[in-house]
Parts: C-alpha cells; structure tokens; sequence
C-alpha cells in the first residue's frame, strides 16, 4: 500500500526530506483565502487551551510514560478514572508485546473511551500517551539514553483528548466518538519502523474483533494528534493521509479553513510512520495531525515550556466543530 511513497519518515527514526514539499498546483491552497467564521458551538463549551496545557504539566509531572513504567500505568489509570468520573464508558484492551528497545516483554494497554450515541457512524481520535525511552536526538551525547518528558511528543495529543473527554461530558455529541489512547508507540530503533506504533497496530487490527469495543460501530474516519503543541505551531497535510485518504484529510483541512484556524496549512507534508497508518492499511480512512518541524523531537528539551495553549485551543476547537457538526 505505501510502496508507491517515494521516502518514509517516522514517529521514532528514519527522518528524510519529502521528495516534494509542495503542492503542485495551488488547487487546495483556496481554503487559505476561505471566510472566517465562529469557531464556537451554540450550547458546546468552548475549548481551552489553558486547560490543556494544564493537562500537558499534569502528565509531564507524572515522569516518563515508557511502557510498563509507573507513569505509564499512572496516566493510563488517570484516563480510565477521569472517563468514569464523567460517565463515560471506558475498555482498557491489553496484550503483551517485546520492548524494541530494552527487548522485554512488556504488557501494553490501549484505552479507548466512548461518548454519544451507541454504535453507529463514530468518529475515532487517537493519540499515544507513552513516552520515547530515549532522547537519541538530544545534542549531548550523554542524555541519549536518558528518557524524555514528552510534552509535545505524547501530551499534547493525550491533553486534547482529555479536555475533550470534560467536553463531551457537559455535552453529549451527536454522534458516537471514541477517544483512543495508544500505548507503545514510540519505542522502536531509529530506522526499524516495525518497532513504532504497536498499541495502534493491534488496535486496528482487532478493531472488527466481536470483543473490541470499535467493532460496535463503523468509523466516519480516523484523526490521529501527534506532536501539536508547540508554539507558532504548523501542521501541513501529512504525506500518508493525503495519499491514502484525501477526501477525509482535505474535508478535514477545509474544516479548518473555515473556522479560521491558522495553525492547519493546506499543504502536503512530509509522510510520517504513525499510528494513522495501521488503520489506513486496514482501508479506514485516517489522517495524522502533526507538525514534524520540531527541533526538539526526541530530546530532553520536548518540556511543557515548548508548548503553547493557543495551538493547543486551535487544534481542540477543530476536534470539537468535528464532533458537534458532523
Ligand atoms: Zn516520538
């Protein structure tokens, strides 16, 4: 299926430069010069940025989230709590894989929390919540092997989904939508992309399995949150979506247009190894939201200070006019 992309980058390795950045013809760059609008939904709490990045200093206090980790098993029991809290319906689907990296085994756990209306259309947005063992990109060499904090790489993605989970509680969707929470996504070996992306992998794979709670209803489509955190952030159209799903990825680039957010450039992207792909590869249609231009990608400087409440709100408010106006 991805054999025709010409280069491959992933979420953990392999970083090379997309043959071409840029769209040929400036066909979709109409949605830059799209009409504003309100991006508020009457009735609909508005999202906060602020909340969420309180939700980034939250898992980021909790140390690493490597798989297996006390923080790991701290954030995932955060989520499940938080979800019934707000009487929403939460499966917790575990299994056990070898860890690329330390080559143990491990036990990882995708969560999956559900809101709206049983079965169905759904939406599907995903995130992973564990953290990179290493900073292998960290200048100095001697924090290489030191793990990272991943406020951008995990929280952040992680964070809009909670705050979402606060939204949908006040006010139940339309439609059924089903927040996933991936664990072992980013600890694969640089340039092995078997590694990278095991929680969603298994999750895609069984998602038509009778005992997954996905297989309850039929996905609309997939969005994927990796790395949208930081300042003056910049998500182009990632290089895998556009190419395998362009009509969900360009509904979802117009949608953003016209909200009037900035922060979602109509442009192709770079293609990034993700956790959209294991369900691109299982024909759901899936888009990844990330900005891969981020210096501090698999560092020890990936820390709360990097990120930003407004592109957080930017990227919440997308996922909230997703999920109110179908
Ligand atoms: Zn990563």
């Amino acid at each position: 299926m991805f054999s025709r992309l010409p280069r491959i980058i992933h979420g953990g390795g392999i970083r090379i430069p997309w043959i071409s950045l840029w769209l040929a013809a400036g066909g979709l760059g109409i949605f830059l010069n799209a009409p504003v609008v309100c991006g508020e939904i009457e009735g609909v709490t508005e999202f906060s940025g602020a909340r969420a990045m309180e939700f980034i200093n939250i898992q980021c206090d909790m140390g690493p989230r490597t798989p297996g980790s006390a923080g790991n098993l701290q954030l995932r029991e955060m989520i499940v709590e938080m979800a019934r809290e707000h009487g929403l319906e939460v499966n917790t689907l575990c299994f056990d894989a070898i860890d690329p990296i330390s080559e143990r085994e491990v036990q990882l756990c995708n969560v999956i929390v559900s809101a709206g209306p049983p079965g169905g259309e759904r939406l599907w947005l995903g995130a992973h919540y564990d953290t990179r063992p290493i900073s292998d990109h960290d200048d100095d060499p001697k924090l290489r092997s030191t793990p990272l904090a991943g406020a951008n790489d995990g929280a952040s993605g992680v964070a809009v989904l909670l705050h979402l989970m606060e939204i949908m509680a006040n006010d139940p969707p339309p439609q059924g939508v089903d927040l996933m929470f991936f664990d072992g996504e980013d600890s694969g070996l640089s340039g092995d992309p078997s590694g990278f992306c095991l929680g969603s992998r298994r999750l895609a794979a069984t998602c038509r399995d009778f005992a997954n709670p996905l297989s309850r209803g039929t996905p609309r489509g997939v969005v994927v949150l990796d790395m949208i955190g930081k300042k003056n952030l910049q998500v182009p159209m990632e290089g895998y979506s556009l190419v395998n799903a362009p009509a969900w990825t360009a509904a979802i680039f117009e949608r953003a247009a016209k909200l009037g957010l900035g922060a979602f450039v109509p442009e192709r992207g770079p293609g990034v190894y993700d956790d959209h792909v294991p369900f691109l590869e299982q024909g759901i249609p899936a888009v990844d939201l990330i900005d891969f231009d981020f210096p501090q990608w698999h560092t020890t400087a990936d820390t709360p200070d990097i990120c930003s409440g407004a592109s957080l709100a930017q990227v919440g408010r997308l996922m909230v006019d997703l999920i109110y106006n179908p």
